[in-house]
């Protein structure tokens, strides 16, 4: 049956929910629609944990950061094709979003580091509890203690539009079809990461990679804004993942590389700054043997990522009392696995990676038994999508708002460039999440 509200949100992953509580507490009625069973999307699947700089976790451990150098490591790491007004709203609130969450009850006191960036700002808990679902937790929580409405199962078919102004959607629910008007409607669909014929669309040489993403990010969202005029950036930008376990198509934390791992191709060599961007090293494996490498690490750094745990349980870590019987298990030559690895703890030593210029390295490789995890590049993340301002207000293609319509999440193009930084999406969800949610409360 038809009905009415004041916000309806399209997508209950993080952005959808951050924007709910934000769009809540200004006074508002809300609505989130989620076409799936289940609450969190792609957000549940975060491992890595969330970027910010200038944040009272950080400063319990002494680190020193700024968002300036945020803003810089961000623009790099996406070859400076990203939006820097975007990217300067994303670095200078991502502290703040972090201070909220933790108002929240989230325990983000751990920090760690991912690739590309050039300190220690990736919040997530103490302990090893994975970050995604423990954030979809936490703001679930709170957005149905303050009163917003979660619909599962409910997907959103079409947005509507009067007069050039976005006046609620179409959803359908099993058999049941109805309309929900809305004075705002928020677009939090996440990404295209499992649509396969959009992702070839937009670049044919991902023809046939498997997704570390959740089957419902199909960039409904974005298909359904471009219906009523939304402008689209940097859709052929699309990330894939370095780390991801071919045979399962599971995703290995980029955290096991930030511990201290390295990355070795069947013969039993480094071949990349395993820290450097996704990008970068998901190139430089494919052009190992095979296409695929082998993530090394020994038994402290396995005590230190509980992570790993899942993976043994999943059976995908390969287990060697020492290099040399890991090799054979890898049906590796062992001398050069134990060159490489002997050569690396010298760079740990001497704080200076001559091959290929790592700067953090965390660990030397020397307490046994020794760990491999056979890894290669999926499809991870859409860096393009809708076009949004300076308020997540989408945009048309003659760059004027149209009404009544937000966006948040990896939804929205422009903000991570060609490539986007681990620890930052989790950012820009809350980040942008919020904003949108604030600025309905501004306009309604
Ligand atoms: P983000 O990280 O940007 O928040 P997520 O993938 O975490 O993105 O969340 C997006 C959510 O939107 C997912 O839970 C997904 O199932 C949901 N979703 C996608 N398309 C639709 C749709 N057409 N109707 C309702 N929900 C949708």
């Amino acid at each position: 049956e038809d009905r009415e509200t004041d916000v309806v949100i399209i997508g209950a992953g993080g952005a959808g929910l951050a924007a709910a509580i934000e769009a809540r507490e200004a006074g508002n009625e809300v609505v989130i629609v989620e076409k799936m069973s289940f609450v969190g999307g792609n957000t549940l699947r975060a491992t890595g944990g969330l970027n910010a700089a200038g944040t009272s976790p950080q400063e319990d451990l002494d680190i020193d950061d700024s968002w300036e150098t945020h803003y810089e490591d961000t623009m790099t790491g996406g070859q400076d094709k990203n939006d820097p007004e975007l990217v300067e709203i994303l670095t200078k609130n991502a502290p703040d979003a972090v201070e909220w969450l933790i108002g929240m009850g989230a325990d983000l006191s751990d920090v760690g580091r991912l690739g590309g960036s050039s300190e220690n700002r990736t919040h997530r808990p103490t302990g090893g509890a994975a970050v995604g679902p423990h954030l979809v937790e936490v703001l679930r929580t709170n957005a149905e203690d303050e009163g917003v409405e979660i619909l599962t199962k409910t997907e959103a078919i079409e947005i509507l539009e009067e007069d050039g102004k976005a006046s609620g959607v179409v959803v359908q629910n099993g058999e049941d079809e109805y309309m929900i008007s809305a004075k705002a409607v928020v677009v939090a669909t996440g990404g295209f990461g499992s649509n396969t014929t959009m992702i070839t669309d937009y670049d044919e040489d991902l023809e046939g990679f498997g997704t570390t993403n959740h089957p419902g990010a199909e960039g409904d969202g974005i298909t359904m804004a471009q219906d009523i005029g939304a402008a689209l950036i940097d859709m052929e930008e699309i990330q894939t993942h370095p780390t991801v376990n071919p045979e399962e198509n599971y995703m290995i934390t980029e955290a096991v590389r930030g511990n201290g791992a390295i990355l070795v191709n069947l013969e039993g060599e480094r071949f990349v700054n395993e820290l450097d961007t996704r990008d970068v090293v998901s190139e430089a494996t494919l052009e190992q043997t095979e296409g695929y490498s082998y993530l090394i690490f020994d038994h402290d750094l396995r005590e230190s990522l509980s992570a790993i745990e899942s993976y043994v349980d999943r059976g995908l870590v390969i287990e060697g009392e020492t290099l040399e019987e890991l090799a054979e298990e890898l049906d590796m030559d062992a001398e050069a696995l134990e060159d490489t690895v002997t050569n690396y703890n010298g760079f740990v030593e001497s704080e200076e990676d001559a091959d290929f210029g790592r700067e953090d390295l965390e660990t030397t490789l020397d307490q046994g038994p020794y760990y491999a995890i056979a890894v290669g590049p999926a499809v991870h993340h859409t860096m393009g999508g809708l076009q949004i301002n300076e308020r997540g207000q989408v945009l048309n293609e003659e760059g004027d708002t149209i009404e009544g319509l937000y966006a948040a999440g990896e939804t929205v193009g422009g903000i991570h460039g060609a490539n986007r930084l681990g620890g930052n999406a989790l950012a820009d969800l809350m980040v942008f999440g919020r904003l949108a949610g604030q600025s309905i409360g501004e306009d309604l």
